[in-house]
């Protein structure tokens, strides 16, 4: 036996809704902030903190929010008022509290793969907050494993669809970042099914590994479940 054995998939973007809250509440900082500075110009310098602090606090709505408190202290030169801190702190402690919304198709599709397949959920993140997407998207019991990780790297998928599955050559990984997703997976011998997702993180941008056999883009999740089913 050869075939596929194992999926991987992401969770923010890729089975639910995730970025649009965070372009949301960075639209409220601009306007929360605009006595203070031009939109395009806090935007850059959230960007900035943003990718600074991936390296202290990881990823997801904390870190978020302490860039967010950050970038309104750089650009106000540390005149911010404490009530405006207090009010980007509630806004962060909104987004952890911000309902799951499910992607089109997803459950049906991640309930049909389940029958047949290993089904693991590859994430990174704030772990308190993936626990707590997890258990509301109520997809939970579909999956045989759920990895939250620091970040998604070509050992991460090795690793982890060796201690799941069949390793990675027998696995497929789909998502919506194809720098987190879908290059380290290839990377580490899996196929990497790319679902964009309309909005995107900057800092997950990276070239399409065109070149690359294990390469596919489908338009959703349902496509992608026709191609792994048809992968011998
Ligand atoms: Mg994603």
């Amino acid at each position: 036996m050869t075939g596929i054995t194992t999926i991987g998939f992401d969770a923010d973007d890729t089975l639910w809704h995730c970025e649009q809250v965070f372009k949301d509440t960075q639209d409220w900082l601009i306007d929360l902030l605009a006595d203070y500075v031009e939109g395009d110009h806090l935007s850059e310098r959230l960007l900035e903190a943003e990718r600074r602090n991936i390296n202290h606090y990881g990823y997801g709505a904390k870190s978020f929010t302490f860039s967010m408190m950050e970038t309104a202290m750089d650009v106000t030169s540390d005149r911010v008022p404490a009530s405006v801190l207090r009010q980007i702190m509630e806004a962060g402690r909104e987004m952890l509290s911000h309902p799951v919304h499910l992607l089109p198709q997803v459950e049906k599709t991640v309930k049909g793969l389940s029958l047949d397949y290993k089904i693991i959920l590859i994430t990174k993140g704030d772990l308190f907050d993936q626990e707590r997407k997890l258990a509301q998207s109520g997809l939970g019991d579909y999956f045989d494993a759920v990895e939250i990780v620091s970040e998604k790297e070509t050992d991460t998928y090795r690793t982890v669809f060796s201690r799941h599955g069949n390793g990675a050559a027998r696995s497929v990984m789909v998502g919506n970042s194809l720098k987190s997703d879908i290059v380290p997976a290839i990377r580490a011998g899996s196929w990497g099914i790319y679902v964009p997702h309309d909005v995107t993180w900057e800092l997950e941008y990276a070239e399409a590994p065109t070149d690359a056999d294990r390469f596919r883009t489908v338009p959703n999740l349902a496509d992608a479940a026709e191609f792994i089913r048809s992968l011998p």
